[in-house]
């Protein structure tokens, strides 16, 4: 995750530097209009005293991939998002890389690495607790798949047991470009700058250092275009807004504001992924009050709940202990997001003797979520472990008074999500913290009991004669 960038006047080293639209204008960035022409424009060069981005700060594995290239006759670019980030002194979620070179001749100078992807070959280098994407420059605008799509075209390949991988979807002549089309295909100015490993300069194709120092997110072309070639553009633009405290170009925001119903159209699997990274970006409040302000989430996500205010404090406390270092899988998070509403249920099926009807609740609480997993295509597993994490919450209401149906729970596969989902309860008064932390000393109890009783356990194996194993014959 990018860490808050911090606001930074000295972003580029670069006295000449002129950001306003009359310079841009008359370097030909703009056109009269006020549209951005990118076409026209000239890169724009920063060689290494002129800006901030040192190689110090990309991670080894990155620079690993990018100088093997480079040492192989290659052009190779650090692209996107850590370009952005390291040039405003944050510290990148991940690192991408964008060559020449094509992806079957990548995959052939790395051995530890893997092509995926149907449409547009990406290949994957692997590195322990590190992913380097490496792309080929790409011509075309076209949306980029998602994480769904490089699955099942790695589970093809796998299944068609040949080994050569499949010939690319299309032809090559009419997916790889330049680095000048591969800047001006991604989504925002500051997004699409590229480090040079050759010389450690940072080029702009399209105008992103002017608005990097605006702090600014601006569409690379006509931001109406842009967004009905990808609609998922308009999530991602106000999802940098928060993330970087940056401000939207107003074209760019009235495109949004015109454009917001298309976003139903776009693929299932890519919104689902693109509001993960939102709820899991540290600013998942601000971001989520952001898309639901801009209609995102009412045509994205129709069966989500709309309680506004508890889904904001839910998510802020999501924010402040995911600052703090705490991981949310995807069942706790999008639980969190249900908690209100099966909170009303809950009242709902409470008989008048204080006892709720089981059967009816968990009839209701499948039918608010469902829909909801349908349409975001989530895995059945998943929807499983947000039904019965929020079910066990009516279980979870007084603190235990046994330990023996705090270990039963404790077993159970949704128990971290339950878990997760009291937390979160707590912070909406639905659980009272009395609760809360009655549970809590009843597991920190019993998982000391679990340590002693693993260390006698490791005792008495220490005193058993260890039976010698027979080397394994190879079998051939
Ligand atoms: P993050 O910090 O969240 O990783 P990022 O800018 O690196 O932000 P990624 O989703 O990792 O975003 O994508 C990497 C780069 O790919 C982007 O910076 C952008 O240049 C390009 N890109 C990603 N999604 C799109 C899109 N939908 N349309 C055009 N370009 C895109
Ligand atoms: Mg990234």
């Amino acid at each position: 995750m990018a860490e808050p960038a911090r606001p930074n006047r000295r972003l580029v080293i670069d006295p000449g530097a002129d950001s306003s639209d009359a310079s841009r204008e008359s370097r030909g960035q703009i056109d009269s209009g006020g549209e951005t022409a990118v076409e026209a424009l000239e890169p724009r060069i920063l060689e290494r005293p002129e800006h901030r981005l040192s190689r110090g700060d990309v991670s080894s594995e990155a620079l690993k991939v990018l100088y093997r290239l480079h040492r192989s006759g290659y052009q190779a670019y650090l692209v996107g998002g850590s370009v952005r980030d390291l040039l405003l002194g944050g510290r990148p979620k991940d690192f991408d890389v964008a060559t020449n070179a094509r992806p079957q001749e990548i995959r052939r100078l790395f051995r530890n690495s893997r092509i995926i992807g149907r449409r547009f070959r990406l290949v994957h280098v692997f590195f322990r607790g590190e992913i380097v994407e490496v792309a080929t420059f790409r011509a075309s605008p076209e949306p980029p798949e998602s994480p769904d799509d490089w699955e099942e075209a790695v589970e093809e390949a796998a299944e068609e047991e040949t080994a050569d991988p499949p010939p690319p979807p299309r032809r090559e002549e009419d997916v790889f470009g330049t680095p000048a089309e591969d800047a001006r295909r991604r989504d925002f100015t500051v997004n699409a700058l590229f480090y040079n490993i050759a010389d450690f300069s940072v080029i702009d194709f399209v105008g992103g250092i002017p608005d990097l120092q605006k702090r600014m997110i601006r569409t690379i072309g006509d931001p109406d275009v842009r967004f009905e070639e990808d609609p998922v553009r308009m999530m991602r633009a106000l999802e940098y807004q928060v993330r970087l405290g940056f401000e939207i170009d107003r074209r760019t925001t009235e495109a949004i504001a015109r454009q917001h119903p298309l976003i139903a159209d776009a693929s299932a699997p890519r919104l689902t992924y693109e509001l993960l990274e939102g709820l899991r970006s540290g600013s998942a409040a601000g971001i989520f009050q952001a898309w639901r302000k801009a209609g995102l989430i009412e045509h994205a996500f129709p069966d989500l709940p709309n309680h506004s205010s508890e889904i904001t404090k839910i998510l802020e406390t999501v924010d402040r202990e995911i600052a703090s270092g705490r991981p949310y899988p995807t069942p706790s998070l999008l639980g969190g997001l249900f908690l209100a509403n099966f909170f009303t249920l809950v009242k709902e099926t409470t008989g008048d003797n204080g006892r709720i009807d089981n059967v009816a609740l968990l009839g209701r609480l499948h039918d608010l979520i469902e829909p909801a997993g349908a349409s975001m295509h989530l895995p059945n597993q998943t929807l499983h472990l947000i039904q019965q994490g929020l079910f066990t919450l009516t279980k979870m209401q007084k603190a235990p008074e046994r330990g023996r149906q705090v270990l039963k729970l404790a077993r159970q596969d949704y128990f971290p999500v339950a878990w997760d989902l009291h937390r979160l309860a707590t912070t909406l008064g639905l659980v009272s913290a009395e609760a809360h932390a009655g549970w809590k000393r009843a597991l920190e109890r019993m998982s000391k009991e679990n340590q002693v009783e693993r260390s006698k356990k490791g005792t008495e194996e220490g005193r058993r004669p260890r039976r010698r194993r027979r080397p394994r014959r190879r079998s051939r």
